[in-house]
């Protein structure tokens, strides 16, 4: 069975994360969208509220699933038995970061790949980071986040 994994810290989950998730999930039996545990930032929403708006996002993907992790990436991916990293580009910015990454993943375990895949042209404007500023703000979100969870993200920055 080929299983990738799709990290990344979703906070919350867009449009363009979803691309990306149905793209993958057409090359392997199982994608893992992997949440990050990670404490060096301080996410908008609870690694809870991050997994459960992804679940709800993605209740009808047969083959996709939800997980979480902390530590390193590539550890995760061996305790999985996966083959390969998911990785989403957007602009030039950032390539050099994701070349890093990859290439110190692969000098821990050649085994697996990482494999990078195209911002679709409608996202390459669109992060976690562009949808909390305009939720903030009143700013319109339609169309940047799934429908099902556009609510939750509006009422989490109202309450502020
Ligand atoms: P963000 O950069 O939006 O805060 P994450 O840390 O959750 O997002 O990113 C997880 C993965 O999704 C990364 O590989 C990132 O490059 C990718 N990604 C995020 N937004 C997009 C987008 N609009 N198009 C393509 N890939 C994306």
């Amino acid at each position: 069975m080929k299983i990738c994994v799709y990290p990344g810290s979703f906070d919350p989950v867009t449009n363009g994360h979803l691309d990306i998730i149905d793209r993958a999930a057409k090359l392997c039996d199982k994608l893992i969208v992997a949440v990050l545990i990670n404490s060096n930032k301080n996410p908008a929403f609870s690694l809870e509220e991050r997994v459960g708006l992804l679940e709800r996002v993605l209740k009808d993907r047969e083959n996709v699933v939800v997980e979480s992790f902390s530590g390193l990436l590539i550890d995760f991916v061996k305790k999985k038995n996966a083959c390969s990293i998911v990785k989403g580009l957007r602009a030039v910015s950032d390539f050099e970061f994701e070349l890093q990454m990859a290439l110190l993943n692969k000098n821990l375990d050649p085994e697996v790949e990482t494999l990078f895949m195209m911002t679709n042209i409608n996202y390459f404007f669109l992060s976690s980071s562009a949808v909390k500023e305009l939720a903030k703000n009143n700013g319109n979100i339609e169309g940047l986040v799934p429908e099902c969870i556009r609510e939750d993200i509006i009422s989490r920055f109202m309450k502020k």
